[in-house]
């Protein structure tokens, strides 16, 4: 889509509306200090955070690089967008109207955000629905059940809008589009209903089951969870992810709990639903619950966002799946953990109870419950403690098994003050009371711990090798998976291509000089794509390939696909149309782009024609082909499809995109390799300037080139597994 001219108005609406802390957020932990926050400057590798934001001010600096401004150039700076395109976007997020300059496309603005309003919509209204449906004798089960099982209060469950979907496989179906003539599509859309896999028809995703909405953080429902009051499984189930729902961006019960996250400093993560809502009747309204099982990074950072020390309480269950979630919520915050970005406390509650179970178990238990919040270990005590748990420090092996523990735990510690802390703890332990074995014990674990110095130095021997020119260079070009059998694996690829460098200096500018990728095709002959695709893919011979630098190599199988593709599936015509537009991207070997021509002449001069007969396209460029002799072998194998290149069509839509992020890539590489050849140029002494901004191109074009790399080797193995 292109981008209008947005209407004052709008920008100054947004301006308004969106909060500069709020969106820096998603990209960088900020910490409050006094008036401000602050946080590791996202432009520059730092250590200590020197990157400041002033709320009142709605600005940003960085004291260590100097970048500075407001919530705009943010946005802009961070995901290269233009101005306009960054107003659009967070108009969108934050639901501010868009009004252009040029009124004929502000209908289509008005679309898009339309989409959304329009699930949105749908999921209040079905909100609405299962809420009806609990009170009246179809869900009486379902009531009976939040009522004597959950002991839930009305008040509560029509505070949290609880629900129940009827048993029927379409009652949801015919009500939203037999009677409210909601669009199927849109309901599909919104994750509620599922097409059958046998015959014609549609059946209700959520069915007998106590409904819970799942509200954004302004208390939008954006999807269900679900429970079962039958036998069915699994036992709970969440609405699949939409354009709304982001299981892992989201977590339960955030809207009604981050303002008193912000009083009390400190946010509560429970297991499941109903934890988090005994929590809240119980008055502990700072709980919120993650969706599914693990906690993600994304979430915690949310939490962040509003408790200024960064407390987070785990309190999941006490069994052993439960210590097991826990564990694996750490270590998949570990970043966050280990350098000490958030205080991760973990509760564990008496007996193996969850929050629910515990909260109805005694009289006293809200008292206790807070009193357990306070004295919560610190993730790391509650990981030494699991260590000793159930051992005896008495008997020599079960001793070594401890230590050994300690120890690894100890070498992931990044900060010095707080590992000497625990290497000391840890000495106190083993010895068990007997002051005189402290130092002795201290001293062992000690020897044991890989200095971080060496441990850094190391890394960046072996990254620094890693980039040596010489050894990655051999010349063959086989660098890129090529879809199915490439005898390169994404990790090869990963590792001799994109390997960042460990002092942050652009070093792999020597990985790739394209030998001329608009060759103009002499390098093949015949048909293109199976010609390209079978030299890619022969696997006894892959070292010995045809001198092709990688990226010609990748053009021309890209190329060649969305050229065969469109000449002969006129179904996704518009498709490869609005993707090369969307990512102004063009054909580069020439024999491509006269074909191309060819074919926009062709369908400019006969536009109903083409929509009409299905091979118009193909016989006219039969007729003209003959005209030009010196393209016609190159032409033609584009106008027969031969049984690889009618595989490659049967899946077509994958393949689209596969060949949309090759060229884009191939696009990014180039324009990386033209960056560092100049700041090669550049003194550094009188254009420092220039030198830092040429640094931001190379590292943002490589942070797209891995984003594009892993969409590649994604699709790939989409292929793969389709095929
Ligand atoms: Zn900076």
């Amino acid at each position: 889509m292109e981008i209008p001219h947005i209407h004052p108005d709008t920008i100054e609406a947004v301006q308004q509306e969106v909060d500069i802390v709020d969106v820096i957020s998603e990209y960088v932990v900020l910490r409050k200090r006094g008036k401000d926050y602050l946080g590791l400057c996202p432009f520059h590798n730092e250590k200590s955070p020197s990157f400041s934001v002033s709320q009142d001010k709605q600005v940003y600096y960085c004291f260590g690089c100097g970048v500075g401004g407001n919530t705009f150039k943010f946005v802009m700076e961070i995901g290269k967008q233009s101005f306009a395109e960054v107003v659009l976007d967070l108009a969108r997020r934050y639901q501010i109207p868009v009004k252009t300059l040029e009124p004929e496309k502000r209908q289509e603005i008005q679309r898009q955000l339309t989409l959304r309003e329009q699930l949105y919509e749908v999921l209040a209204v079905t909100a609405n629905f299962y809420q009806h449906a609990l009170q009246q004798s179809q869900g009486k089960h379902a009531l009976e059940y939040l009522r004597a099982e959950r002991k839930l209060a009305n008040k509560t469950i029509s505070q949290f809008q609880l629900g129940y979907a009827p048993g029927g496989w379409e009652t949801l179906y015919r009500y939203l589009v037999e009677q409210k003539r909601y669009p199927v599509s849109l309901l599909e859309s919104c994750g509620l209903i599922k097409q059958r896999s046998t015959g014609n028809g549609y059946y209700d995703v959520f069915r007998d089951r106590v409904t819970i909405p799942i509200l954004d953080i302004r208390g939008r429902v954006i999807g269900f969870g679900s429970r079962t009051l039958g036998d069915d499984k699994p036992k709970y189930l969440n609405s699949p992810e939409t354009p709304l729902f982001d299981k892992s961006r989201t977590l339960f019960n955030l809207d009604k709990a981050h303002k008193t996250i912000a009083t009390e400093d400190r946010a509560i993560v429970v297991e499941g639903y109903f934890d988090a809502i005994a929590l809240y009747t119980a008055g502990i309204t700072n709980g919120v619950a993650a969706l599914g099982t693990a906690l993600t990074s994304h979430q915690i950072k949310q939490l962040l966002r509003y408790t200024a020390s960064k407390q987070i309480i785990l309190n999941f269950d006490g069994d052993n799946a439960g210590i097991k979630a826990t564990e694996r919520a750490i270590s998949e915050v570990k970043d966050l953990v280990y350098s000490g970005q958030v205080q991760l406390r973990v509760l564990n509650l008496e007996s193996g109870k969850d929050a629910d179970e515990f909260l109805l178990s005694r009289s006293d238990a809200v008292d206790i419950y807070r009193k357990s919040l306070d004295n919560a270990p610190l993730w790391i005590n509650w990981q030494i403690n699991n260590l000793i748990s159930g051992k005896n420090l008495k008997a020599a092996d079960e001793m070594q098994q401890v230590a050994t523990g300690m120890v690894r735990l100890l070498n992931r510690l990044q900060d010095a003050n707080q590992r000497n802390y625990y290497l000391n703890y840890c000495a106190e332990i083993l010895s068990q009371g007997d002051a005189r074995l402290v130092s002795q014990n201290l001293a062992s674990l000690q020897s044991q711990l890989s200095p971080s110095y060496r441990k850094n130095f190391k890394i960046r021997k072996t990254k620094k090798q890693a980039h040596n020119p010489k050894s990655q260079r051999t010349g063959n070009g086989s660098r890129y998976p090529l879809g199915r059998a490439s005898g390169v694996s994404p990790d090869d690829v990963s590792s001799t291509f994109l390997k960042e460098d460990a002092m942050g200096e652009p070093s792999d500018l020597m990985v790739v000089a394209p030998r001329s990728p608009i060759s103009g095709g002499a390098d093949l002959s015949g048909n293109p794509i199976c010609e390209a695709v079978s030299r890619g893919t022969s696997s006894n011979a892959p070292s010995v390939r045809v001198a092709t630098s990688p990226e010609t190599q990748l053009l021309t199988e890209a190329e060649s696909l969305l050229l065969l593709i469109y000449i002969h599936c006129p179904r996704y015509r518009e498709n490869i149309l609005e993707k090369l537009e969307d990512k102004d991207l063009c054909f580069s070997l020439s024999h491509h782009r006269f074909l191309w021509q060819q074919i926009i002449e062709i369908e400019t001069k006969n536009p109903e024609k083409i929509k009409l007969e299905k091979d118009f396209l193909l016989t006219c460029l039969h007729n003209n082909i003959v005209n030009y002799p010196e393209y016609v072998n190159l032409i033609i194998p584009f106008l027969h499809l031969e049984e690889k290149t009618e595989e490659d069509i049967f899946r077509a839509a994958a393949r689209i995109e596969n060949a949309i992020a090759s060229l884009e890539l191939v696009n990014c590489i180039k324009y990386k390799i033209y960056c560092t050849e100049q700041w090669k140029k550049l003194d550094p002494i009188t254009e420092k300037q220039a030198m830092s901004e040429l640094y931001q191109e190379i590292q943002i074009s490589k942070k797209r080139i891995e984003e594009l790399e892993k969409m590649r080797i994604a699709y790939s193995q989409d292929l793969i597994v389709n095929s």
